[in-house]
């Protein structure tokens, strides 16, 4: 038997990210991959939203997606374009990306992050006890790990094998996806059907389509045929364009899920793993990377034991409703989304309404993922929202927030006179960094805030605990809360304070 003291199960986008987060935290970490490498079928998910951008340059690789896709604004509602442009973040852009692209850049990352990877093998079943969890892999092996995680996609037999529960909706409608060559030119674009919206789109090459295709009736199953495809391309169309050599077909759904809890002991659950949705809005992706985001750094201090597993509830606690907001969020899209004349006038309400300044910022934010603020408490308004990017000066250099982020530790930033605030009982745990701020606080829909003179920042960017008034009250209250309880002080330390 084989120990790693966490096992992924999926290296998927969430898969892959929370075996960078586990790493960069030191943990010893593997992922167990049916596929062999990262090619996929199709290209699925289509961008990167501001707040995953923001995410990836925490951790010094943005610019890879970057250079990599095409910068502009992705985000929108129901066909209603959303411009990010005056948001104060420095990524007031999507990125367009392909999917295909997205994962072999992650991929490479992780590769060069200590993580095992055991490819071309799927994990078969697993059984937990109080101390860890034997995961069964379908070449004989058996791991042995202090905790699982399924990134296994929505069928995860994670999900299943734990018996946690996956309520919510069928589907109301059915897609084909597919990428084909034509023999005649197409109606390129989207063209809005009865039940939803059909699209065709050039590919890469310039040359090749991706159609999308919605059908008359619910289908499920993954492998349409091309009959099906013609027939879909015949009732939208009237002709199916003389489709050949089809490289990729398959179907997807609205079905709408998420999972009633994202733990059950040793076994956690990420990603698709633990929510399904329609792709309207391009979310699933987006959210899959930010659990991973939020889980990786708790679960790291769990296992190297500075927090207690309680720690662990934080993350259902957190990143369930954001789960639960972006299916309602789908939903109402998918619906929107349909052809007849009601739900046209209610499209066009619904894009009246988003085109007004107020309405356009509050979606936007929710779109983009820039609104995220989890629930710390009352306070300042920066308390459980995302740390804004800022240019610092430090003694040695001017020194951007994000990149204080990077080895994924958290930091208190001490931005006040410098008489020190005293996390010293937190040293090895915390990076204390004293810095000069000049500029304006601002947040994306509050608008300015008042500026802080101390911020608790956790690894995954969110803020812990605020000062704006010099003092430190409740700062060691945040600090046991978040990154454990003090060391002991010493005996000379006990002296002195
Ligand atoms: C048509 C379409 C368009 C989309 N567009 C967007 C978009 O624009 N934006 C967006 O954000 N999202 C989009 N999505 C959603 C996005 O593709 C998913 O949300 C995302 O892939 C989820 O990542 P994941 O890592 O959680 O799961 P997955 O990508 O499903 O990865 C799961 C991994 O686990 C592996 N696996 C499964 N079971 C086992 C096992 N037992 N053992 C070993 N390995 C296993 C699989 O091989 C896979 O690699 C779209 C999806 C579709 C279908």
């Amino acid at each position: 038997m084989t120990e790693h003291t966490v096992v992924i199960v999926g290296g998927g986008p969430t898969g892959l990210m929370l075996a960078a987060e586990l790493a960069l935290a030191r943990v010893d970490v593997a992922v167990v991959e049916r596929r062999a490498g990262q090619e996929l079928a199709g290209s699925r998910a289509g961008g990167l939203h501001s707040r995953t951008i923001e995410v990836l340059d925490q951790r010094g690789v943005a610019d890879r997606f970057l250079t990599a896709g095409q910068v502009m604004q992705v985000a929108g509602f129901a066909f209603a374009r959303l411009d990010i442009s005056d948001f104060p973040t420095r990524h007031n852009y999507g990125l367009a990306l392909r999917q295909n692209h997205i994962e072999p850049i992650l991929a490479g990352w992780v590769a060069e992050l200590p993580v095992t990877f055991y490819r071309e093998r799927e994990v078969t079943g697993f059984a937990q006890d109080d101390t860890g969890v034997d995961v069964e892999v379908s070449d004989g092996r058996s791991l042995r790990a202090e905790y699982l995680v399924g990134c296994d996609g929505g069928r995860s037999l994670i999900r299943k094998t734990a018996g946690i529960d996956f309520p919510g909706w069928d589907p109301s409608v059915s897609y084909l996806i597919a990428e084909v060559d034509v023999g005649e030119e197409p109606a390129w674009g989207i063209r809005h059907g009865e039940h939803g919206v059909n699209a065709i789109g050039k590919l890469d090459d310039g040359k090749r389509a991706g159609v999308v295709l919605v059908e008359e009736r619910v289908r499920q199953g993954d492998d349409p045929s091309v009959g099906e495809l013609r027939n879909a391309l015949v009732a939208v169309y009237g002709t199916d364009y003389g489709v050949h050599d089809v490289t990729f077909l398959s179907r997807f759904t609205d079905t709408t899920r998420q999972a009633a809890s994202y733990r059950d002991r040793r076994v956690l659950l990420a990603g698709d793993a633990a929510h399904v949705h329609s792709p309207a809005g391009g979310q699933g992706l987006n959210i899959g990377v930010q659990d991973a985001v939020n889980l990786g750094w708790k679960l790291a201090q769990v296992v190297h034991r500075t927090s207690p597993e309680s720690l662990l509830d934080s993350y259902e606690a957190e990143r369930h409703p954001i789960g639960a907001r972006v299916l309602r969020l789908t939903m109402a899209q998918t619906a929107l989304q349909r052809g007849d004349e009601r739900t046209n006038a209610l499209r066009e309400t619904v894009s009246e309404l988003l085109g007004m300044d107020e309405p356009r910022k509050r979606y936007a934010a929710m779109m983009s993922g820039l609104d995220v603020h989890y629930d710390l408490g009352e306070g300042h308004p920066l308390l459980g929202r995302r740390m804004p990017d800022l240019d610092l000066v430090t003694a040695d250099a001017p020194l951007r927030v994000f990149t204080l982020l990077h080895d994924a530790r958290p930091v208190l930033l001490d931005l006040g006179e410098p008489r020190g605030l005293d996390i010293s009982r937190w040293a090895e745990r915390v990076r204390l960094v004293h810095a000069e701020y000049r500029g304006r606080w601002e947040l994306p829909v509050l608008g300015e805030v008042r500026p802080p003179t101390a911020v608790l920042i956790r690894p995954d960017g969110y803020v812990a605990w605020v000062a704006d008034d010099g003092t430190d009250a409740a700062l060691s209250d945040a600090l046991t809360t978040w990154f454990g309880s003090p060391r002991i002080a010493t005996g000379r330390e006990a002296t002195r304070s």
